[in-house]
């Protein structure tokens, strides 16, 4: 109760967000609830300690207890991805690709990722991120008809520019990538393939996308989208000589002191991912996107590439005739959180859009299946077509609130 004694600010933000999560619906698809024990791990002790370096090679005394835990973290990420080699210290998905920039090329070398309004991600190379202002970037995208990715095309493209690095993987694309293809083009060009999984994490660690580990040079990713873990980065390889160059760019490349706490909770999240359970979960976060698209499909919808194979649906809002901003703003008024998000050739400003995107890890780990999915559908279908009309909105905030209630959360967390 100390908190809410001595800083009230902060204790009344803390139990308003608490509030928030608790009675809207999360379908922000980078989102997740990490469990009780993510939290408990995460708020521990472990904060305090200064541990530049890696376990048993550390600049301060003292690390014999975070040594544990960074050494647990790595041996357990490594076992849940199949990967020799392991760095989970980057503070961030953003961090752990920079690191990777500074270990595999120099300013100026020429790099190929997606489009950022093709569902790319700033840090592969958008002019507004510094991997766009060191880095001389081309940018693949996905078909104007089919809305996916064409090999074909990134293969004649690449073979054009002759990047030195390839990366794939995205923020927003509903569909399962050919990390195999994209190997054999990096290949044919002689350029080093990287991959940032940070969206289908936790659905590479349960079997249910295809891995990147045996193809990629090196693997980026989120720890907490669908892995569910404490918000941070990792990076993974088979390459000996690249794990090298990867923990020293780590540190003292871009980073300082590594944050322990977060690694300590990275490697419950780990260990989490490794059970059985966490199977059964990522095949209904992608059963719950299918029904979700499918729903929205029987409503009128239309979705990005026709619908989704992952975690993802993407909605496409012209037929509709509604921006990404205006739908995002009406469909928080009835308690469903989303983000407006561009749509591939979007006409709109990337801070109107002509999108939105959902997804379902967060609601999954709430708990909700497929019949969820179908009046989540429906409600968020009669938001979008209601013109803002307040009866509508009244009800479908009713809806909400009424299968929030059917789905408690932070039963065994740590919570203020
Ligand atoms: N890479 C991808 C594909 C992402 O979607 C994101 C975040 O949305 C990031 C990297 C960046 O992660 P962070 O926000 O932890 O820096």
């Amino acid at each position: 109760m100390s908190l809410q004694q001595n800083d009230g600010t902060i204790y009344e933000a803390i139990r308003k967000e608490q509030q928030r999560q608790l009675q809207t619906l999360e379908l922000i698809a980078s989102e997740n609830f990490v469990s009780g024990d993510v939290l408990e791990a995460m708020g521990s002790v472990m904060t305090n300690k200064y541990a530049e370096g890696y376990p048993g090679k550390r600049y301060y005394g003292g690390c014999e207890f975070v040594d544990v835990a960074e050494q647990t973290a790595i041996d357990r990420l490594k076992k849940l991805f199949g990967a020799s080699y392991a760095n989970v210290q980057p503070h961030s998905g953003a961090q752990a690709n920079f690191a990777v920039f500074f270990a595999l090329l120099q300013p100026g070398d020429k790099v190929m990722g997606m489009n950022l309004s093709h569902g790319g991600h700033l840090t592969h190379g958008s002019p507004v991120s510094v991997s766009g202002k060191w880095f001389e970037v081309v940018s693949y995208g996905v078909r104007e008809d089919t809305q996916l990715i064409d090999y074909d095309e990134l293969e004649a493209l690449a073979k054009k520019e002759r990047p030195k690095l390839i990366i794939a993987g995205t923020s927003a694309y509903p569909r399962k990538i050919d990390f195999a293809r994209f190997r054999e083009i990096a290949d044919g060009v002689g350029a080093k393939f990287m991959v940032d999984m940070a969206h289908i994490a936790g659905l590479v660690a349960a079997g249910l996308h295809p891995s990147p580990v045996p193809y990629a040079d090196v693997v980026t990713s989120t720890t907490h989208k669908t892995l569910r873990g404490p918000r941070g980065g990792i990076i993974l390889t088979n390459d000996e000589d690249i794990y090298k160059a990867i923990n020293k760019s780590v540190f003292p490349g871009i980073q300082g002191g590594p944050l322990m706490h977060i690694i300590a909770a990275k490697a419950v999240a780990f260990n989490e991912a490794l059970q059985q359970s966490f199977k059964a979960y990522a095949q209904q976060v992608i059963d719950n996107a299918a029904a979700l698209g499918e729903a929205l499909k029987q409503e009128g919808a239309t979705l990005v590439s026709g619908g989704t194979d992952n975690h993802i649906v993407l909605l496409d809002l012209r037929p509709w005739d509604l921006t990404g901003k205006a739908a995002e703003k009406l469909l928080e008024e009835a308690g469903i959180t989303v983000n407006k998000n561009t749509i591939p050739f979007d006409p709109q400003s990337p801070f109107v859009t002509s999108g939105i995107r959902m997804g379902t890890a967060a609601l999954t780990t709430r708990g909700m299946k497929q019949d969820e999915m179908e009046r989540i559908g429906k409600v968020i279908a009669d938001v979008l077509k209601s013109q803002g009309d307040e009866e509508v909105l009244k009800q479908a905030k009713a809806a909400t609130k009424a299968i929030c209630e059917g789905y408690p959360l932070f039963q065994q967390a740590v919570t203020v």
